[in-house]
């Protein structure tokens, strides 16, 4: 089994929310990045994802922040759809996905690609001045947070950059708005125009 196969395999394990093929597709958009680039994901969780990103970064010689306050989204928590009782830490009776995502990250040995950053999007925001080759936006789903990480992180990203955005449904029958109104507001900004998309995520580049 080659290296990359064998991260694509982890990904596609691990416990998270996105299909084998948008892992797939994240992979790819990663592997179109120049080299030694900086790149960020909000929406961390078990580190899904990050696996998939860092399958790219590693060949790229790229760092991968991935970042979360890993004590899940609204729909994660206790009575509600995506609660996951595996997840809840015995010490507090808090939900807690930071241990998951270390032993996976350090599982697919991505200790130097992959780096955690934990806290809140919006605290970190201000304090992270680093512009991005690849944003990647997967963390809260609410219209206050979904937008305050548009409009926090989008402007960091480098002419010729990446924007990739998860839960995007043009109908909203298939899931909330605020994933789908933040990616209209990148292409209205005329800073991004679409690349490529697979089941939910959106591609876009920033000119
Ligand atoms: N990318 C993951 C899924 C992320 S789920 C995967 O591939 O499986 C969304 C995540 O966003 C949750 O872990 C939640 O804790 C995080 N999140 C929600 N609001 C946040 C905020 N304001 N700051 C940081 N993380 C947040
Ligand atoms: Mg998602």
């Amino acid at each position: 089994m080659t290296r990359v196969d064998e991260l694509l395999a982890l990904g596609a394990e691990v416990k998270g929310f996105m299909p084998p093929s948008e892992g797939r597709a994240l992979y790819e958009a990663g592997l179109d990045q120049r080299r030694g680039g900086t790149w960020l994901e909000i929406g961390a969780w078990c580190a899904k994802s990050a696996i998939y990103l860092g399958a790219a970064a590693e060949q790229l010689d790229c760092v991968v922040f991935s970042l979360d306050h890993h004590h899940g989204s609204e729909e994660n928590q206790r009575g509600w759809d995506y609660f996951d009782e595996e997840l809840v830490d015995a010490h507090d009776g808090r939900l807690n996905t930071l241990p998951h995502w270390q032993r996976n990250i350090a599982r697919a040995r991505l200790e130097d690609v992959v780096v955690g950053l934990v806290g809140a999007s919006q605290v970190v925001a201000p304090h992270f001045a680093t512009p991005l080759d690849l944003l990647f936006i997967d963390g809260g789903h609410g219209e206050e947070v979904a937008w305050a990480d548009y409009r926090a992180w989008a402007p960091r990203i480098v002419p010729g950059g990446s924007l990739l955005i998860h839960d995007v449904f043009e109908d909203p029958a298939a899931g909330g708005r605020p994933p789908y109104e933040i990616y209209l507001a990148a292409l209205d900004s005329g800073d991004f125009t679409e690349r490529a998309h697979r089941g939910s995520l959106r591609w876009l580049r920033r000119r």
